[in-house]
């Protein structure tokens, strides 16, 4: 039952720690099957602070180097997490073109203009009354995400539950409509286990969402979302128990953006 992480940041970032061999080392000591490199994505010009620059990305690429030297013949997989923005598309597929990526993670954070919902800056705004609106924004994106078919997995799904905010009433109505499309789309997504260390208290996305993704026969990968090494593989056994507890029997595997699968 090989684990294998899928969702893995580095100083590149600005808020991570280590460089990438650091990260592969943990993922061996971890005894993971692979390590899978997905910083931020760059953006055109100054965007925000918590992601790598365009003239970033051969550092990127001679650190993956690096540690593949290191841990060799452990694979470790190159890839990002892309934010997806209504109009970034044409960079995304600038992009895509730029490596031979093994994935492309489609996450959404930013749920308006200069609004990223994760950010603890932005924390006042779900306000007693407005966490339905939030809700609706972010799951929004995420549906414009997911139909974009510009990206292999679609990373925390339920983001917006980051500070313990979750509206009233079955939550599924955001779920299901999300489950469809990345049928529709033939597209996996993750079980990132980084929820736990959040005050959602719980991985992303919730187990609503596990169940319905897997009676519709949508592909499931783990990510740690790591940003210091010591977080690599972090609750793995409890996120594969739990996929195997909603009915998943295997995972996916990825290499140069090509979906495989093995028995979980
Ligand atoms: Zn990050
Ligand atoms: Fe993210
Ligand atoms: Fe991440
Ligand atoms: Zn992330």
């Amino acid at each position: 039952m090989p684990l294998r992480d899928f969702h893995t940041h580095n100083f590149l970032c600005h808020h991570a720690a280590g460089r990438v061999v650091d990260y592969a080392r943990a993922a061996q000591a971890a005894g993971l099957a692979s390590i899978g490199i997905s910083d931020h994505n760059p953006m055109p010009g100054s965007f925000d602070d918590w992601r790598m620059g365009i003239g970033d990305l051969p550092e990127y690429f001679a650190m993956v180097e690096e540690a593949r030297e290191a841990v060799a013949p452990l694979p470790v997989l190159i890839a990002l997490e892309c934010d997806y923005l209504e109009s970034g598309e044409a960079w995304i597929a600038d992009l895509a073109g730029r490596a031979d990526w093994d994935y492309l993670i489609g996450s959404v954070h930013y749920i308006a203009p200069g609004w990223d919902v994760d950010n603890p800056k932005y924390l006042s705004r779900f306000e007693p009354g407005k966490v339905e609106e939030v809700w609706d924004l972010y799951w929004a994106a995420v549906r414009r995400a997911v139909s974009s078919g510009q990206f292999d997995i679609l990373g925390h799904a339920d983001l917006a539950k980051k500070f313990g905010h979750r509206p009233d009433g079955d939550l599924r109505r955001y779920y299901e409509p999300v489950v469809e499309l990345l049928a529709k789309q033939d597209m996996a997504y993750e079980l990132n286990t980084a929820g736990l260390r959040k005050p959602a208290g719980e991985m992303y996305p919730a187990l609503g969402f596990l169940e319905l993704a897997c009676a519709a026969g949508v592909p499931v990968v783990l990510g740690s979302d790591a940003h210091a090494p010591g977080e690599v593989g972090a609750d793995f056994a409890a996120a594969a128990e739990m996929l195997r507890r909603v009915g998943y029997r295997e995972t996916a595997t990825f290499s140069r953006r090509i979906r495989g699968s093995e028995p979980l």
